[in-house]
């Protein structure tokens, strides 16, 4: 191609695409263009603070990500205000963890569905898809090779919305699920030390924990979240213990539990907080800094 071919190549090109762009007369009655809607960032909503964590990497700086859930409430017993279904239809992507978790969700997920042709639909993530999941079990997220299939649904969920923007959500989530693995395998070669492998949790969140690790969550005293477990429940907890030589009993950061140190004060038990990461204000480096925290706490305990 000449020079001259390709300058007026380049004319027609920048006068087709002027003519492209939509021209909206303004008060003062000249056209102008209007702001283009490649600037807009893609919304995201996620509803726990571990999801929050996962997306903010994924994201970085090319999309919105907020956090439905505040810091304070936890996931097993929340209702919706109007204001956060709201948060729900203004999203593009929902960003969910699944397994049964998000039922309060369940209604506003199917209005956003009914509204807007395919380019609009709200596009939900479910995190759990490929995760094999226990007994109907949610927590998921505290196993960090369960993360990376949370991280790579996120990721696709993200570029399905927003391909511009392709290449940026795949290399943060490739770069993520590096730090994902080498957390799985530090957590992995320190557990190998311990000499005792079972424990008893306060609510049953640590199951897929136990299960990447070897560990065993011989009881759990509260088995359905927010709900007080029954004096039946108990005695068999305290037989477990007893049976088992437990010596120490883990209860979580965000609560007081009666039955935890009445339990430990008549047993002799260590009583350790764990952190269920369904809490929080999350960051990007928010999920790795928590296991590792957890990982300390149950080094005391087991070592
Ligand atoms: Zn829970």
């Amino acid at each position: 191609m000449t020079f001259k071919r390709l300058m007026s190549f380049a004319v027609i090109m920048s006068l087709a695409l002027w003519s492209c762009q939509k021209k909206e007369p303004d008060s003062s009655g000249n056209a102008h263009l209007k702001g283009p809607r490649a600037s807009e960032k893609l919304r995201i909503l996620t509803t726990i603070s571990p999801l929050y964590s996962f997306t903010k990497n994924i994201a970085g700086d090319a999309a919105e990500v907020e956090n439905l859930l505040p810091s304070g409430a936890g996931p097993h017993d929340f209702s919706l205000s109007p204001m956060d279904a709201k948060k729900v239809t203004d999203a593009r992507v929902l960003v969910i963890n699944g397994v049964g978790l998000e039922a309060w969700l369940d209604k506003v997920i199917d209005a956003a569905n009914m509204h807007g042709d395919d380019d609009g639909k709200l596009i939900v993530a479910d995190t759990s898809r490929g995760v094999e999941v226990m007994n109907k079990d949610p927590h998921i997220w505290l196993s960090p090779q369960n993360a990376i299939i949370q991280v790579r649904n996120i990721r696709d969920a993200l570029i399905k919305a927003d391909p511009r923007n392709r290449d940026i959500y795949a290399a943060n989530a490739e770069a993520y699920i590096i730090s994902l693995n080498n957390l799985d395998s530090e957590i992995s070669s320190e557990i190998k030390t311990w000499s005792k492998k079972e424990f008893v949790a306060y609510h049953s969140a640590f199951g897929y924990f136990a299960r990447a690790y070897g560990l065993q969550q011989v009881a759990v005293i509260q088995e359905t979240p927010e709900t007080e477990p029954s004096p039946r429940h108990i005695a068999s907890v305290v037989e477990t213990i007893k049976a088992k030589g437990i010596k120490s009993i883990f209860t979580e950061t965000q609560a007081s539990h009666k039955i935890i140190s009445s339990l430990a004060t008549d047993l002799g038990l260590k009583v350790y907080s764990l952190d269920t990461l369904e809490k929080g204000s999350p960051g990007r480096q928010w999920y790795e800094d928590r296991m590792r925290v957890n990982l300390v706490v149950l080094g005391e305990a087991l070592k």
